[in-house]
């Protein structure tokens, strides 16, 4: 697995935000610098990586309506080129 690359230290999980396009979504931070990142993980594949993410998106991410919300992260994803 990747870890974060900001500090090396141990991620946190804050937000589970369901999967979408074949991969789950898990929004953390690191417990050093506070720095967003998604968790990511490709259930085809079993593998799994870590994301930075954009203060913005993480206010979106949070305040997006559940119905919504698999929608917005495949667009997510897409963006990050994981999909
Ligand atoms: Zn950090």
């Amino acid at each position: 697995m990747n870890q974060p690359t900001c500090c090396q230290k141990s991620w946190i999980s804050e937000l589970d935000l369901g999967s979408a396009g074949g991969f789950e979504f898990t929004l953390g931070k690191c417990d050093q610098c506070e720095s967003y990142w998604m968790h990511v993980y490709c259930t085809a594949s079993n593998t799994s990586a870590f994301k930075s993410v954009s203060l913005a998106d993480v206010e979106r991410m949070k305040l997006i309506p559940p119905p919504e919300r698999k929608a917005f992260m495949k667009s997510w994803g897409e963006e990050q080129g994981l999909i």
